[in-house]
């Protein structure tokens, strides 16, 4: 995600009702910011939150919380949210490391990892969100049989998560390297860089895995 420095940004994100930057006071509470109590789903690394405001929408019976580390980007799912005051979806300005000291254990049933920033030197392979440091943090706050969804348009990085997830013990459930020509594209809902990198010709690689 390209950065802009937005002047405001932060105090904006900080006053609306529909996000969190303080996440870890509302450890094992998550519940009570939504109208009413459903199963959480997580996506960490949202950006501008288009894929989660259309989750929300055509799932009302699901509770969203969008993780995202820079209120220069996640100002505009904010400002979206604003607009359409969607009772299922709230937004957290935090970094994925903290996951842990965010929610508790079990809080969350479902992880979606989208266009995650890819890392590629070998050096800073413990960065990439579908490493064994994340997955271990994952393991922390995911229900047990909870599920993570991982799309990628970066080859080398959908190889990694694979063979991350299978190190890790979780199980995988489905798998494609050409989303939109495959079975799976049924109900895909589409996130900013899938549109983006998939107008370019990319073709876009999903995967979905259980944790035990
Ligand atoms: N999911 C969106 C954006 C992908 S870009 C889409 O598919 O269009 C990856 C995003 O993840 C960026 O906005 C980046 O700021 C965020 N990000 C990267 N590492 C993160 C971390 N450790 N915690 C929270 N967000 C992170």
């Amino acid at each position: 995600m390209r950065l802009k420095n937005i002047p405001g940004a932060g105090e904006k994100v900080a006053a609306s009702r529909f996000a969190v930057t303080e996440p870890e006071t509302m450890r094992g509470k998550w519940q009570t910011l939504f109208a009413a109590p459903q199963p959480i789903h997580l996506e960490i690394g949202m950006g501008k939150g288009h894929f989660l405001a259309e989750m929300a929408q055509l799932h009302p019976k699901i509770n969203y919380i969008g993780l995202e580390k820079y209120s220069s980007v996640l100002i505009r799912a904010v400002e979206k949210q604003e607009e359409l005051q969607l009772p299922n979806l709230i937004l957290i300005q935090a970094d994925a490391e903290g996951l842990p000291d965010d929610f508790a254990e079990g809080e969350v049933e479902r992880i979606y990892l989208n266009f995650s920033d890819p890392w590629p030197k070998d050096r800073h392979a413990k960065r990439r969100l579908t490493s064994s440091r994340f997955l271990e943090r994952y393991d922390q706050v995911l229900v047990h049989g909870g599920i993570l969804e991982f799309k990628t348009d970066n080859l080398p990085l959908f190889e990694f998560s694979l063979d991350s997830v299978r190190e890790h013990g979780w199980e995988i459930l489905e798998e494609t390297r050409d989303l939109h020509h495959s079975a799976m594209a049924e109900g895909n809902v589409m996130t900013e860089y899938e549109e983006k990198f998939s107008k370019l010709g990319s073709k876009i690689c999903k995967l979905v895995v259980r944790r035990p």
